[in-house]
């Protein structure tokens, strides 16, 4: 054993599931010295969470690697909703559409948590050295609340103990299921090359210093427990069992309903589209998923009213599961002989109390919020909460942004994590069984609870409140304030044109998670003269030192090792793109760098493209901005929208800045370093 002691880091990252990988990749992309313990022996392979919401893959274009994910995963925008017709026969009840097209370039999509997290590592280490240390525990957790309030100093000390070969060796619900029997075909090489370096690890016990802690360490979270912060909730008496199979079935369109929309697809088979299925004694879930897989929910226990807690999981077996299938499905066939994952889960809604310590210690992901799966939000949640704070913490640690920025964390994220809780006991209520007479309403009473919930399900909606990132009240008098933009919520995307090519890009790609507040200069149509001559003005302010000091962009602390200015500028202008040039922007605009040449991927324009479709030249429309008055917004790292306003309210615009970032010393309080 090797024991280390009183080593210092900025911070630490405990589980390194969805939130915890999320939050590490903030560390990573903003250089922070961070770094992120698991005591699982690998990541998981298999199994676990597989859907994914389209503002998660908004999120995940912002950070590099949306493509990856599309390549592998498995899409859809429809539910069939199947129930008992007239003569007590499954019939297809409805076929709800899950998305709106023009919301989001993504829809609903499905690949397992497993490589949703390796493309996550991917960008890690991209981006940095920081690397998972995995097979290390948590040991004990100190706080000295007094150190807290000062801002420089490390009041967390944190035991951390690698897990012995014995240790790690001990059967687990994991290693119950499939991932001791991977083999070679089961996995992508990069997955395999992973497995490959388990045992690699040295044995020790450390203690470790940190300025921030982020608990990211499940629904059991130990963290949450030394904190002693208590979940609110409880479990349900209902055991469900889950199985992902290649399955053999002739579960297909009901020939019984004469309606439009089935003729239409009386050749799919429903095994491949997302299907809720009542059958006479139960209803399953089924979920089409990549590489021929499919993902069945289902219901296979209801214990006694309290007595669920001393239920014995062992003995439910895949065998049982499939029976329960077949019963619910019938009289349609279902057979399986590769089964690449399993589970038996029992539905609980709880949530923690608080999510904070001091705002030094958080909580992220399943160890605030745990609920049932079938909704497919735990995942989405649990990476957009890690999205939320990483940003925070790192930029925090970094010197970039002021501390007291990390109280929206609570304010942003807990609320959302309530409402979580309440559409899951609606939603799972429709799963659970009804009186006879109510079953023909179960189709109803889902396509309404889907519509009432679908923009905060898909993450449209957020609702955060006003805080010194969130400006709800301009401070401008008059004019041109986009309809559509709301301080708090996403940018909607679209596509635009790159003024030097040409080429298209959805704002999501443009808009990088790489720690930077951007001001979008939405520009109008600058064939105008006028116009033209208000954005000579407006960059002349940017430049021009205002009443309080430096000018704007040489005002606040960068983000150290990455970027000089934590502002960045983008134009977005709505002339015609061949009646305008790239030179014809002020230099500000579009900066030249000897390493990088002309900044040519900051000048972009709302006009059609002729060769992609999703480019029509609509933004300025939908955004609700006036095409010839052109706005001005900022928008957080995150992608949220801080702040907006005239473009000529750059004072204004500063003082939403000052209110967040860190002012550069006065150069005379710079220290000489001789
Ligand atoms: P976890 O994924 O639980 O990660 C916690 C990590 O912390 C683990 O790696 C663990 O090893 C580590 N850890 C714990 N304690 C310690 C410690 N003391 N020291 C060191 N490390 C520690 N969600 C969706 O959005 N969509 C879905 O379709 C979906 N389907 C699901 C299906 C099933 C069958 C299940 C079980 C869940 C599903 N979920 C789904 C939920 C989703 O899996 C979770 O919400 C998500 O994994 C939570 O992420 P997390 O990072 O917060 O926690």
């Amino acid at each position: 054993w090797v024991d280390l002691h009183g080593l210092i880091i900025s911070r630490l990252v405990i589980g390194a599931g969805p939130s915890g990988l999320m939050a590490a990749y903030w560390m990573a992309r903003c250089g922070i010295n961070a770094r992120i313990i698991d005591k699982r022996e690998t990541k998981i392979f298999v199994g676990h969470a597989d859907g994914l919401r389209p503002r998660t893959l908004e999120l995940f274009d912002s950070m590099g690697f949306q493509h990856r994910v599309l390549h592998e995963a498995s899409e859809s925008t429809e539910v069939n909703l199947w129930g008992p017709g007239d003569q007590g026969k499954l019939v297809r009840q409805a076929l709800l559409d899950m998305t709106q097209a023009d919301h989001s370039p993504y829809h609903n999509t499905r690949l397992s948590q497993g490589r949703i997290e390796r493309f996550i590592l991917d960008s890690i280490h991209e981006n940095s050295d920081l690397r998972v240390e995995r097979s290390v525990v948590t040991e004990t957790l100190e706080y000295e609340e007094k150190l807290g309030l000062d801002p420089e100093a490390y009041p967390i000390t944190v035991k951390l103990r690698t897990l012995s070969p014995e240790e790690l060796n001990t059967p687990n619900s994991d290693k119950q299921n499939f991932e001791t029997e991977l083999t070679h075909e089961d996995l992508l090489q990069d997955d395999w090359d992973d497995l490959g370096q388990r045992g690699s690890h040295k044995e020790k016990v450390e203690t470790v210093k940190a300025k921030y802690l982020i608990g990211c360490d499940g629904a059991h979270s130990w963290t949450r427990k030394q904190l002693e912060i208590p979940t609110e909730g409880s479990n349900t008496d209902h055991i469900w069992g889950v199985i992902d199979v290649i399955a053999i079935s002739n579960f297909r369109k009901s020939k019984t309903i004469p309606h439009d929309q089935l003729r239409l697809t009386s050749t799919l088979a429903d095994i491949r589209r997302v299907s809720v299925v009542t059958g006479t004694t139960g209803t399953i879930l089924v979920i089409p998923r990549e590489r021929g897989i499919t993902r069945f929910y289902v219901p296979v226990q209801t214990c006694e009213a309290g007595t669920s807690d001393r239920f014995d999981r062992s003995i439910i077996t895949p065998k049982m599961i499939k029976s329960r299938v077949q019963e619910i499905i019938a009289p349609y066939t279902f057979e399986f002989e590769v089964c690449d994952w399993w589970t038996v889960y029992q539905i609980g809604q709880r949530i923690a109390t608080q999510v904070t310590r001091g705002d030094r210690i958080f909580l992220a992901g399943d160890a605030v919020h745990t609920h049932s799966p079938k909704m497919g939000l735990g995942m989405n949640m649990s990476l957009q909460d890690g999205f939320n704070l990483g940003w925070k913490v790192a930029l925090a640690a970094a010197g970039t942004i002021k501390p007291e920025t990390l109280k929206t964390y609570e304010l942003e994220r807990h609320p959302l994590a309530k409402m979580l809780i309440e559409f899951d006991r609606h939603w799972v209520n429709l799963f659970l069984d009804v009186e006879p007479g109510e079953k023909d309403t179960k189709a109803e009473s889902m396509a309404a609870m889907s519509a009432k919930f679908e923009n905060f399900a898909h993450g449209w909606n957020v609702y955060y409140p006003a805080s010194n990132i969130v400006s709800k009240s301009p401070e401008h008098g008059d004019a041109a304030i986009p309809q559509n933009f709301v301080p708090g919520e996403r940018i909607h995307p679209f596509k635009l044109r790159n003024q030097a090519d040409g080429c298209p890009q959805w704002t999501t790609r443009l808009l990088k998670s790489d720690g930077r507040f951007r001001i979008l200069l939405l520009a109008g149509d600058v064939r105008d003269s006028i116009q033209k001559q208000r954005i000579e003005t407006f960059t002349q302010a940017l430049g021009s030192r205002s009443a309080s000091g430096s000018p704007l962009l040489d005002r606040y602390t960068g983000i150290p090792g990455r970027f000089e200015s934590p502002i960045d500028i983008f134009t977005i202008h709505c002339s015609p793109w061949k009646e305008v040039e790239f030179f014809d922007f002020p230099e500000v605009l579009r900066p030249l760098s000897m390493s990088t040449g002309y900044a040519y991927d900051k000048i972009w324009c709302d006009d059609a493209c002729i060769f992609d479709r999703y480019c029509d030249g609509t933004a300025y429309e939908k955004w609700g901005v006036d095409r010839a008055l052109g706005t001005l917004v900022v928008i957080r790292p995150d992608q949220y929208i801080g702040w907006m306003g005239n473009i000529e309210d750059v004072e204004e615009m500063t003082r939403y800045f000052d209110g967040v970032l860190v002012r550069k010393p006065p150069v005379s309080e710079i220290p000489t370093v001789i």
